[in-house]
């Protein structure tokens, strides 16, 4: 027997006609290159969606169809998600800061039938014009006042291709298993692989976003994504904030300048920002050079890489600012899990506190995970065994778009394999150990060069850290620790050995440290450690 509950499609469009009828007066302020600081409100934005859509529908598309998208956090990025999907095509984010083989790679493997293109990003779209040559037309992301000499073919401004288009537009209602958005992995190796997002999956994962225990959300917070709207549909808050009516602070191309980033907290009144941890680094680095404290702020979510505990640290005692790590994948939408306090927490410790916000965290209702052995066998949540961290769940990818059933990542019984290695505790908080990739095998034993990394960045001579794994004659691996030094600080090696000495195991302590300008990064900001062993390749432990 069935239940007698209407039939109603969970889709895209159904956040902004809410959002729009109940937070029509919200603000979305965004910095863009034709504006150091727009101001518009959740109305005037869905009104523009609509003239979009309505201009989307004269290009002679068919459902499905890719539009591509390669800009910066902006209000107009927000209506190309809403008018691209609420009409039935796919918004496909690209990340700017790929290489230009991967950028060529992924147009073409989308089969992206037209780019959204801000206007810093056109020059590079220039130069591999002839490598997309199936791509009909590009839309500078500006009005024409500010449009750019430029070659690329059809190319015409935002403003004008809505300008003129009626903003009355009846969004569409279609199964909500259509895919909605879609964005490449960045993988460290072989080409990017595609993750398509539906309807359906996307607002089960917003509503996953706003409660409570995850980033509890709401109409009065603020919200600022300085992770890019083409990383992972910015961690899902152009979904999950105007669900619930938040006002939305866009920091445009100026994603990594600390001092924007502290005014915009500061000004607009910011209470949740989300990023990577380098983001971070920046704005703490700038308000302690400055002196000056985050008035507003009242939580960050960090997540992408390990949150080091010293980030931890200055956030809460500098800035009174509480740390949400969040851990996630492109494949997962991103959600997984977020290290926000269960009960009982009322009596840990301000450290004990702090430890659990070290963790990725508990998993969200809707993210499945377990961690295996080698043999594919689960392992116990205690804290202590390690294993390949697996999850399955509704918002989670069943496969890479075009390359159905030819995904390894994928078990028999239907779990993804997160390719991470993690460790899972009696209260269900997960901690990241490492890639499977990049584990360190001892004498049999793991180490996670992650707890080492941190460890190692929590001493203020220490800019960035990373370890990798060298050959041994004996242990087969021993970890090798690799430093930037902070500006102006004189470190030695037997400095930092000292240092690690007592915070980790003593055979989890680096045989030996070397000091480099430049540690190689992947185009989201992971270390790429492929990379640095290939460095390392002939460097030879003392003995
Ligand atoms: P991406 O698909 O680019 O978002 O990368 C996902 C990967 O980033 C995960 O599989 C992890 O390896 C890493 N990652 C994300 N969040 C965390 C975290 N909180 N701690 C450690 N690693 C993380």
């Amino acid at each position: 027997m069935q239940g007698l509950i209407m039939e109603s499609q969970l889709l895209i469009s159904s956040i902004l006609k809410h959002a729009d009828r109940n937070f029509g007066d919200r603000e979305i302020v965004s910095i863009k290159a034709d504006d150091p600081l727009h101001r518009c409100t959740y109305a005037e934005c869905f009104r523009r969606t609509r003239q979009l859509a309505n201009a989307l529908a004269k290009l002679g598309l068919s459902r499905g169809d890719r539009i591509a998208t390669l800009a910066w956090n902006d209000h107009r990025h927000l209506e190309c998600y809403y008018a691209i999907a609420g009409s039935g095509f796919v918004c496909h984010t690209i990340n700017p800061r790929l290489f230009p083989e991967q950028i060529i790679f992924i147009i073409n493997h989308a089969e992206d039938r037209w780019i959204f293109v801000d206007p810093l990003i056109v020059p590079l779209l220039e130069k591999i014009a002839a490598q997309i040559s199936a791509v009909e037309g590009f839309v500078v992301m500006t009005d024409d006042a500010h449009m750019p000499e430029t070659s690329l073919k059809n190319a015409v401004s935002y403003e004008a291709l809505i300008g003129s288009e009626s903003d009355l537009f009846e969004w569409p209602v279609f199964d909500e298993r259509t895919a909605s958005a879609l964005c490449y992995t960045s993988g460290t190796t072989g080409d990017p692989k595609g993750v398509l997002y539906d309807h359906r999956s996307t607002i089960l994962h917003a509503y996953a976003e706003v409660m409570p225990d995850t980033l509890n959300l709401g109409s009065t917070d603020c919200v600022l994504p300085v992770v890019p709207l083409f990383h992972v549909n910015a961690w899902g808050i152009p979904y999950c904030a105007v669900m619930v009516g938040s006002k939305l602070v866009f920091p445009g191309p100026k994603m990594g300048d600390g001092e924007t980033l502290y005014n915009l907290l500061e000004q607009e009144q910011v209470t949740l920002a989300l990023g990577v941890p380098t983001v971070w680094l920046a704005l703490l680095q700038y308000a302690r050079d400055t002196g000056q404290k985050l008035n507003h702020l009242q939580r960050t979510v960090i997540g992408g890489a390990a949150v080091p505990e010293a980030m931890i640290r200055e956030f809460r005692d500098a800035h009174d600012v509480t740390v949400i790590q969040a851990w996630g994948m492109t494949e997962m939408s991103p959600l997984g899990t977020a290290s926000t306090p269960k009960s009982g927490s009322e009596n840990w410790t301000p450290d004990e506190y702090i430890q659990m916000q070290t963790k990725a965290g508990r998993s969200v209702f809707g993210v499945e995970m377990r961690i295996v052995n080698d043999a594919g066998v689960e392992l116990p949540w205690d804290g202590v065994a390690y294993g390949a961290l697996q999850v399955r769940g509704p918002w989670i990818c069943s496969g890479y778009f075009k390359l159905e059933g030819n995904s390894d990542a994928h078990t028999d019984d239907g779990w993804f394999d997160t390719g991470d290695v993690a460790t899972i505790n009696p209260d269900g908080y997960m901690a990241i150990t490492d890639r499977t990739k990049d584990v360190i095998k001892s004498g049999g034993e793991w180490i996670s060069s992650i707890d080492v990394e941190n460890t190692a960045v929590g001493h203020d001579g220490v800019a960035e850290a990373a370890v990798i794994g060298v050959p041994h004659p004996k242990w087969t691996e021993r970890p090798l620790l690799v430093i930037i030094r902070a500006e102006g600080v004189e470190l030695s090696r037997d400095d930092m050995l000292a240092w690690l000495e007592g915070k980790i195991a003593k055979w989890w302590i680096p045989d030996d440290v070397v000091f480099v300008d430049e540690i190689p990064h992947t185009a989201t900001g992971k270390i790429k450690k492929i990379e640095l062993r290939k460095q390392f390749a002939d460097y030879r432990l003392p003995s």
